[in-house]
């Protein structure tokens, strides 16, 4: 049975997220939402994502971490100041894209996310998508490929090119904590370097 059958908040969410006419409505119904309770009761903070007006890309990561989790805002921790240098490096500034994550809510001690979790919340990435309409989505690291993809795809399988996606493209490469993990030499971070500077060439493309 799929997980939609069985989880009566995956529906819930696509129902209540289907209904915001736009992001400015559909925001305030994130910041409430307690599908996961075992998140809602840990979290300081719902991290819905940064939106600014226009954006033509569309960043997604995996979940808050404890300094987002802080700030209510994505990415602004240590791999998020290492995304902010990469995309500057390639000529696209952060407070032009929209950034959000698969999970608003951190999970405690940064696990990784649970299926179920990822499936409930799932609901209100793709409504996001589709109010920001971005040309080009960047996936960053496994959960996220997930979101886009499918479970079961290897990244290094299908990183290094654009793909056409739902009308639209879409690059997936690593986390940004992969690459601070394995160092400034190591495979994660030229391959992450490399992969938002074919993101920005197709946004001056597209
Ligand atoms: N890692 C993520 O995937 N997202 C954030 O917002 C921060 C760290």
């Amino acid at each position: 049975m799929s997980p939609r059958a069985t989880d009566p908040a995956v529906d819930q969410i696509r129902t209540v997220a289907a209904g915001a006419p736009g992001l400015d409505a559909l925001l305030p119904l994130i910041t409430v939402c307690r599908a996961c309770p075992g998140l809602a009761d840990e979290r300081l903070s719902v991290v819905p994502g940064d939106f600014p007006r226009g954006a033509r890309l569309l960043v997604v990561g995996e979940a808050p971490g404890a300094q987002e989790d802080h700030a209510g805002r994505p990415f602004v921790g240590k791999g998020g100041q290492l995304l902010d240098r990469l995309l500057g490096d390639v000529g696209v500034r952060r407070a032009e894209i929209a950034v959000a994550n698969v999970l608003k809510c951190r999970p405690p001690n940064n696990r990784q996310p649970t299926r179920a979790e990822a499936n409930r919340c799932r609901g209100w990435l793709d409504r996001q998508l589709q109010l920001v309409d971005p040309e080009l989505v960047v996936t960053l690291g496994g959960t996220a490929l997930a979101w886009a993809l499918g479970p079961g795809r290897r990244l290094a399988d299908v990183r290094g090119r654009v793909h056409d996606w739902n009308d639209r493209k879409l690059v997936a490469t690593y986390h940004p904590s992969a690459a601070l993990r394995f160092g400034p030499a190591g495979a994660p971070m030229a391959a992450l370097r490399s992969d938002l500077a074919l993101a920005a060439e197709t946004l001056r493309g597209a």
